[in-house]
């Protein structure tokens, strides 16, 4: 089948829109009609190519509706409501134990941008171009995705919004609630506020904690922070910053959660930590970090990555989809909304930080 995808190899600042040809799809796959995808910062990092090969169709924050089934899916049905996540095995070790992020094959299945048998999806005037990013390559108007990407949606819920919760929101909420598991009376230091950082915010809100410190460059983030449940707003460059930190509790903050690549600030990260704190960290630090070990022995201190939220997408993000309905997880306030056509402009406001949560629609609302 022809379709419409954004391709990524030309070497132009965005992927551009172009025509391919689709395969149906093969058995346990399901073919996704796209109405709405999120542009996350590993779209944007792809995109001049980093880990993923290319000709690439990137995008992994699809929301669309189910098109074609492959044999021996069960669970969908032809017109299904659906939101995209990552790929992962389903039979390793942490798929079983529902850490799908964490899945042996991770890499592979995310970033490989084919199926395990090196086949794609998809090809184009000059041969095979790579598919199933993340298990989805969404930036196109359908998208052939393995049954286990594919979480299902209530149908009364508005699909265009959903997609971010996939991967940006989930990062951050999940991080908070299923990671880090912050609870009643915590308190917290959000670093970095963008879409992770925010949802990082409401999060912290939602499951009560006592002091939701958000840190960022930004005045404008930051005034955002406040309205999503931020009782503590900092600028990062402010002087003596982890000693204001610490000075909120008096004794520094049970959990920090760090959405930044800076080494300094993953210093600092740990600095402020209070007595058996624990570090969270979704993005690795660009350049050289020594973290202080005395430190941390001393005060029972924990550095922990999380990636994807630690969450099971199949459980977690309709519970999140849930809390949105409810008026307690107000994501949507981060969204701005693009013509799938205007891809590169969706890109730009991304780069220049515009845009906190551009996401592109691939078909108007209903
Ligand atoms: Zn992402
Ligand atoms: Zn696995």
């Amino acid at each position: 089948m022809k379709i419409i995808a954004a391709l990524s190899g030309k070497g132009g600042p965005a992927p551009e829109l172009v025509e391919l040809e689709q395969e149906e799809p093969r058995a346990g796959e399901m073919r996704i009609r796209l109405v709405a995808t999120g542009i996350c910062h590993t779209d944007l990092h792809e995109h001049p190519g980093r880990h993923s090969p290319q000709p690439i169709v990137l995008g992994h924050e699809g929301a669309g509706v189910v098109d074609m089934l492959g044999e021996g899916v069960r669970g969908f049905a032809l017109g299904d409501h659906v939101i995209l996540s990552g790929n992962s095995c389903g039979t390793c070790q942490s798929c079983l134990a529902g850490r799908p992020t964490y899945c042996d094959l991770a890499m592979p299945l995310c970033f490989g941008a084919k199926r395990l048998d090196g086949s794609t999806a998809l090809s184009g005037a000059d041969g095979p171009v790579h598919s199933h990013f993340f298990g989805q390559s969404s930036f196109a108007s359908h998208a052939i995705v393995p049954q286990r990407t594919a979480v299902k949606m209530p149908k009364d819920l508005p699909l265009e919004k959903l997609g971010p919760l996939g991967c940006g929101v989930v990062t951050g909420a999940g991080g908070v609630i299923e990671a880090l598991k912050v609870g009643f009376g915590d308190t917290i230091a959000i670093l970095g506020t963008g879409g992770v950082g925010l949802s990082a915010v409401m999060a912290a809100k939602l499951v009560g904690a006592k002091r939701i410190v958000a840190v960022d460059l930004s005045p404008e983030r930051l005034e955002l922070a406040s309205t999503f449940g931020a009782t503590d707003c900092l600028l990062g460059n402010e002087h003596d910053l982890a000693a204001k930190i610490r000075g909120i509790t008096g004794r520094g903050v049970d959990f920090t959660f760090n959405t930044t690549n800076a080494p300094a600030i993953h210093t600092l990260a740990l600095e402020v930590l209070a007595m058996n704190g624990t570090a969270g960290f979704v993005s690795a630090p660009l350049g050289p970090f020594s973290p202080q070990m005395f430190g941390m022995l001393a005060g029972g201190k924990q550095l922990r990555g999380i990636l994807g939220g630690d969450a099971n997408p199949q459980t977690f993000l309709p519970q999140l989809a849930e809390y949105w309905r409810q008026g307690r997880l107000p994501f949507d306030r981060m969204l701005s909304f693009y013509p799938f056509a205007e891809i590169e402009r969706a890109f730009a406001d991304a780069h220049a930080g515009r845009a906190i949560k551009p996401v592109l629609l691939m078909e108007n609302p209903k």
